[in-house]
């Protein structure tokens, strides 16, 4: 059975695209089957395993406005079991494009329901906003996985995104679940990133990933190489740290800690 995963977080620069694009690359290590959905138009997803934003014939955007099938979008990677649908600036114009049309915010889940059942995990990578696509990746999803910044101000707008979630629930999408919160760029060493660790926990108990990944520069280094850190660096800390998250998020997801028809939270 497909899991559909977003990894959102309004804030930019949390690590939502390492976590993606690593997750990922772990789970297809892993052996699962795996497509990575980039719906943020920075489309740093994309560029970030070797592939070209710009300049696509065919794109995400005409998926979202029913234009293409997302079949003619797909890309395989050589040599993984991983795929993607890329991201490209132009997604913005579908989000102008979807305010004034019907069923806007159902968009990516009815273009994703073909693949339902091809990948064993579907992994979008979210904007830094609460907008419509972030709204289209969280009524696609069974999950979210936030990922949180250890530094100050990492618990400050996270209201806003909790909110979202809950109208979701509420509304569009009564099964979506809150996987869990990922904490990024963490220093053990420090003690500020061991205390906002400290309040992540505090606010959000279990769900938080016992796995948290360090600050490593080969996580920052790997994307100017259109590489994942897997195949950058298989034995730096970051590589271990997404393989270690990966395991994690497969083991607590078969043990199914959330129970079918718990609350979000
Ligand atoms: P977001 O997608 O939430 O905006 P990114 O994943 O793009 O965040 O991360 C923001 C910046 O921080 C990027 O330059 C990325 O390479 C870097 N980065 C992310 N996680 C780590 C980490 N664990 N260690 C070092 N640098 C990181
Ligand atoms: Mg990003």
């Amino acid at each position: 059975m497909t899991r559909v995963i977003a990894i959102a977080n309004q804030k930019g620069g949390v690590g939502k695209t390492t976590t993606t694009v690593n997750l990922a690359a772990s789970l297809a290590a892993m052996k699962r089957r795996i497509l990575l959905v980039d719906i943020d138009p920075q489309g740093n997803a994309t560029t970030g395993l070797g592939l070209e934003k710009h300049g696509q014939k065919t794109t995400l955007t005409d998926v979202l406005l029913g234009e293409a099938h997302v079949t003619e979008i797909l890309q395989k990677l050589p040599d993984s079991s991983l795929h993607v649908l890329p991201g490209s600036p132009e997604v913005t114009v579908a989000e102008v494009k979807l305010m004034n049309s019907e069923r806007r915010e159902y968009r990516l889940r009815e273009a994703l329901s073909p693949l339902r059942g091809a990948y064993d995990y579907i992994l979008i990578d979210c904007p830094p906003s609460l907008n419509m696509l972030t709204v289209n990746a969280l009524v696609a999803a069974d999950g979210v996985i936030i990922p949180m910044q250890c530094e100050y101000y990492a618990l400050e707008g996270l209201s806003a995104l909790v909110g979202t979630i809950d109208r979701i629930t509420q509304t569009a999408n009564p099964e979506l679940q809150v996987m869990g919160l990922v904490r990024t760029m963490y220093d053990p060493r420090s003690n500020l990133s061991r205390d906002v660790s400290e309040q992540i926990h505090a606010f959000f108990r279990n769900k938080v990933y016992n796995t948290a990944i360090p600050r490593n520069i080969r996580l920052a280094e790997a994307p100017s190489h259109g590489l994942s850190v897997l195949e950058y660096d298989k034995g730096s800390r970051g590589a271990l740290a997404y393989l270690a998250l990966a395991a994690e998020m497969l083991r607590k997801d078969s043990s199914k800690v959330a129970a079918d028809g718990e609350q979000a939270w």
